[in-house]
């Protein structure tokens, strides 16, 4: 199962889809096997060597309109699975540089908040709340966009870079 491009047309449709929640372990449990494929395709080997690759990936870039994604949190992967912004702590904001595994070697500015207070289920369902600030609030708000249908091409400015300029 690879993961889909915006530059395909049908793929771009499912990434503007709107995923729904999983309904329950059981339901979630059938899909651990795309979790665990999901994991290899963060690893460094197969991705290249982007500084902001690999940092997550959401299910409706495996084509799969349901709201989870796994996202880089300090020092490790964490699922999210169902997954709210609680608040965006006093809405201040940042500007990051940020590309995505279904747009490779495209990069886009977006501003994003930088702390945000967050809930979601585990891979085993448990309920996790955390203090998120920084990149791991700029990684879970992109995998989150992805669940909303919101790509970074939609919500933020194209870097082109110099060799593009030169052609
Ligand atoms: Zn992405």
């Amino acid at each position: 199962m690879p993961v889909i491009f915006a530059s395909n047309d049908l793929d771009l449709q499912i990434l503007h889809n709107k995923s729904i929640n999983f309904e329950s372990l059981e339901e979630l449990n059938s899909y651990r096997d795309v979790f665990k494929e999901m994991k290899q395709i963060l690893k460094p080997k197969n991705y290249g060597s982007g500084n902001h690759n690999g940092l997550g990936l959401a299910l409706p870039q495996m084509g799969i309109n349901k709201r989870g994604f796994i996202f880089r949190c300090s020092d490790h992967y964490e699922v999210a699975i169902n997954p709210k912004i609680l608040n965006h702590g006093n809405n201040k904001k940042k500007f990051y540089d940020e590309s995505c595994l279904s747009m490779p070697d495209e990069w886009y500015v977006v501003e994003r908040s930088y702390a945000i207070n967050v809930v979601y289920r585990d891979i085993n369902w448990n309920i996790k709340p955390a203090y998120l600030l920084y990149r791991d609030a700029e990684v879970f708000q992109h995998e989150y966009d992805h669940l909303d249908g919101v790509l970074i091409s939609d919500i933020g400015v194209r870097l082109i870079e110099k060799k593009e300029l030169q052609n």
